[in-house]
Parts: C-alpha cells; sequence; structure tokens
C-alpha cells in the first residue's frame, strides 16, 4: 500500500538526507513528495527543527540545481534557492531515499508564482477589467508554458526522480473573500475568467469570441456590484457556496462556454507536460494535486475544483494518478474521496492527501487513514514530514505497519 509523506524543503534542517530517509521509512512512507519549489512564502512551524522552528519558504526559487540551457527560450529565467544552496542536497536526497526503496516524487508548481507573476504582468491572468493578476499565471500563455516545460525537462533529464506531480494547474485567481468584503457566486464565477490575448487567441479556435464573453461578464459583474456591499456582507457564509452558480450556466450559455474552454485547454496543457515527460522517461507516471470535488480548497485563495478547472472527471484520462487534497477531518475525507474516486470512473487513481499538522490529534491518523481507504482512495498520502511532529509521525508509522501486517 502507497503511503506518502511530502516535504516543502529546500532541506530538512539540520537532518542529513539518509537521516530524513530512514524517518521517512520509519513513518511508513514508501513515497517521497518534494516540493522543487513554492508558488507563496507560506510560514512555517516546524516544531521538529529547533534551529529553524519559524520558517517562511522563498517563492518562485528551485530547490535543485537548474540548468540554465534549458530555459533559452523562456522569459522567466530559473534560480536557485539561496537560503541553503547545497546544490548537491537534491540528488543526495533522492539517492538517500532510493537507497531506502522509497520513491521520489518531484512537485512543480505550474500556474501560480506570487514573486514572479507581479515582475511579469504579461503573463498574468488579465481578468475582466483589464487588471492583472498577482499570483496566477495564464496556462494559455506561450513564455508561461515554455518556462515549465523547460523546469520539466531539466528535472527529468538531470535527476532521477521516480514520478511527477504537478501542483497549481489552472486554478482560479477570485477567492471567497476580498481583502474587503465578499465575492458573491456570480461575480466570483465572471471573475475568474481570463481575457488575455493567448486565450483570447486559443478562444477563437474554440469558437468562442472572448470580447463577446467579456461583455456579458461584465453586465453580470455590474449586478453584483449594484448591491451594497453591507447587504452582501450580511449575507455571510450563505453566500461563500455556489448554489446561484448552476442555474447561471442554464441561463448564460455563453458562460457555460467559456467554462468549457478553460476546461479543454488545461487538459490539453497536462496532455502536453505528459508528452514530454513520456518522450523523457518512458513510463514515468503524472501525478496531479487537486482541491476535493465538493469542498473548497484549504489554502489560501479557497479555491472549488469545478472554477479552478480541476474536473476529476476529464483529467483522468490524461494523468495517472490524482492527489485529492483534504485538509480537513475523518468525514470530509471519506466524503471527499467518495466523490473523488466516483467522477473518474476507474480511470486512474485517486489517492486522498490528509493533514498531518495543526489540528489532527495523533489518534487521529489511523481513522483519516481508513477512511480515505474506505472511500475508495489507492493509498494515502499526508502533508507534511517537515511541518508535522514526532507524535504525529510515530502514529503514521503504527498504522503502516499495523495495515501492511494485515
Ligand atoms: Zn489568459
Amino acid at each position: 500500500m502507497d503511503v506518502y509523506l511530502s516535504m516543502f524543503g529546500p532541506v530538512a534542517h539540520g537532518e542529513s538526507p539518509d537521516t530524513t530517509a530512514q524517518k521517512l521509512s520509519e513513518s511508513g512512507a514508501n513515497t517521497l513528495l518534494f516540493f522543487t519549489s513554492l508558488y507563496h512564502s507560506y510560514r512555517l512551524l516546524q516544531p521538529r527543527y529547533p534551529q529553524r522552528a519559524i520558517y517562511s519558504l522563498e517563492t518562485d526559487r528551485l530547490f535543485f540545481p537548474p540548468d540554465p540551457a534549458f530555459y533559452k527560450e523562456s522569459p522567466l529565467k530559473p534560480e536557485m534557492s539561496r537560503d541553503f544552496p547545497d546544490s548537491r542536497y537534491f540528488s543526495r536526497l533522492i539517492d538517500a531515499c532510493h537507497a531506502r526503496k522509497i520513491s521520489f516524487s518531484a512537485l512543480v508548481p505550474m500556474c501560480a508564482g506570487d514573486r514572479l507573476a507581479p515582475a511579469f504582468p504579461e503573463l498574468t491572468v488579465e481578468n475582466l477589467y483589464g487588471a492583472h493578476d498577482r499570483m496566477f499565471f495564464c496556462y494559455n500563455n506561450p513564455g508561461v508554458r515554455a518556462y515549465r516545460f523547460a523546469m520539466i525537462r531539466d528535472l527529468l533529464t538531470h535527476f532521477p526522480v521516480d514520478r511527477l506531480t504537478l501542483d497549481k494547474i489552472p486554478q482560479t485567481m477570485l477567492e471567497q473573500y476580498s481583502q474587503t468584503a465578499i465575492f458573491d457566486p456570480p461575480l466570483r464565477t465572471v471573475g475568474s475568467f481570463c481575457f488575455c490575448d493567448s486565450c483570447r487567441k486559443a478562444a477563437r479556435k474554440h469558437d468562442l469570441d472572448l470580447d463577446e464573453v467579456k461583455a456579458r461578464a461584465r453586465e453580470i459583474a455590474a449586478r453584483s456590484l449594484h448591491i451594497p456591499q453591507h447587504v452582501i456582507t450580511a449575507q455571510g457564509e450563505k453566500l461563500t457556496g455556489d448554489t446561484e452558480i448552476p442555474l447561471l450556466l442554464l441561463e448564460e450559455p455563453l458562460l457555460y462556454r467559456m467554462l468549457k474552454f478553460r476546461m479543454d485547454t488545461a487538459t490539453e496543457l497536462v496532455r502536453e507536460v505528459r508528452s514530454i515527460a513520456a518522450e523523457l522517461r518512458p513510463g514515468i507516471p503524472l501525478q496531479v494535486a487537486f482541491v476535493p470535488p465538493s469542498h473548497p480548497g484549504h489554502d489560501m485563495t479557497a479555491p472549488r475544483a469545478w472554477l479552478t478547472v480541476q474536473s476529476y472527471k476529464l483529467y483522468a484520462p490524461v494523468v495517472d494518478e490524482i492527489l485529492a487534497v483534504v485538509h480537513f477531518g475523518p468525514d470530509v475525507v471519506r466524503f471527499e474521496t467518495e466523490r473523488a474516486v466516483a467522477a473518474v470512473e476507474g480511470k486512474t487513481r485517486v489517492i486522498s492527501s490528509m493533514r498531518l499538522y495543526g489540528a489532527t490529534r495523533p489518534e487521529e491518523v489511523p481513522v483519516l487513514a481508513e477512511q480515505a481507504l474506505a472511500g475508495g482512495s489507492q493509498g494515502v498520502s499526508f502533508l507534511g514530514y517537515d511541518v508535522t511532529t514526532d507524535e504525529l509521525l510515530a502514529a503514521l508509522g503504527s498504522w503502516a505497519r499495523n495495515r501492511r501486517r494485515g
């Protein structure tokens, strides 16, 4: 049975690669999911690393030594971590994992980067008002594709990684709450679309006129903006759900076609990654990390699957595995796993990725794992090795050993 543990990196502070691999093994893990860079400077609490107990991740800096030759065609140039410029650490960690029969998955964030995005507005999502996003790149932009494709070629050419995981595959740029007020459901829908030149060009091939979509999107947005903010705010939690949106899409076929166009081009991006990976490393499994089908995602943008164009069903034929990232309690894990497994209809593997930090109690670890398996998950995944506690790692290890003993 697969047990994944993830690690933010850039290093396990103060721990040798061999010690890390040994501890992963003791925790029952047979796969390490390693973030090769982060799109946001999350501030982490790392109780197991007393020298670095409070640590902010570098943004858009690579935790492996990039080979500049791969990025000649890319408008974005790779930069290595400045914090721990041990260029051999990444290779040594892979080797240490392999020595203990732990497979190594390299995670690449695809369409987000909140250090690079503001510096290269021409590569980012452009909303219905022509404003550039400061975190999300447009996946239809050739420069964005060139950068990430180069990164994947670089990784697969120079390092013996066993799997590739894509994160932040097209994701909405619009969260549930702005800094000052709620985005109501129609506003959240039309506000998540990109109208940049690359999308405009791609849409023509899909017989979709983005000027027409933008004009209608603005009319719909205007209805939301017309309602006083204090009135919308007073609705509170009720407006964070999607109740109005199915009706909106039925009544506005143009918006439905826009969403479909976004889904089609997003899966096309993944298909292209798949062919690059297959060419360099035939048979290498391609994984993607998705928000749950029903609940909003746990991170700061609280994305939901269908607005982030993360349809489990549509991606099932183009990836080998979907990590359903459910950082909630056991009931939510069970519910979302069932939903995800049902959606893919056996066309790909689903593994539930759960929370081994924060609110998760040691006694809850086996319950989470069992609920994932009961829901049809083909293994379990936990985030993450470098932010958890010894207690939680021990709970996972003991569950995994018991499970494997049957
Ligand atoms: Zn675009």
